[in-house]
């Protein structure tokens, strides 16, 4: 049982953050860069909202009010985890 469990977690990395090409807001990225803000770093200084719209997915920054990226899922809805994986510290 608990051999078979730890199977299973192996195959659950996707859960651990795998981004390799981060999505950013030009402007948020552009302010960044020329100074203009106190944050260390675009996750610091971003503010997005990302959801589910009729179309797909979309991400918005709430600082410029602009679309960063709506991806359209074509009428079909894909596969999507929502579960949480914590790396226990023993
Ligand atoms: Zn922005």
């Amino acid at each position: 049982m608990s051999s078979k469990l730890e199977q299973d977690i192996s195959k659950l990395d996707y859960l651990f953050n795998q981004i390799k090409e981060p999505i950013v807001c030009v402007k948020c990225s552009d302010e960044l860069t020329q100074g203009l803000t106190d944050a260390k770093s675009i996750q610091d200084y971003s503010r997005i909202d990302v959801g589910f719209t009729d179309r797909g997915l979309q991400i918005w920054c709430q600082r410029h009010q602009l679309n960063i990226c709506h991806i359209n899922f074509e009428g079909k809805m894909p596969e999507a985890d929502f579960r949480c994986l914590e790396k226990k510290n023993k």
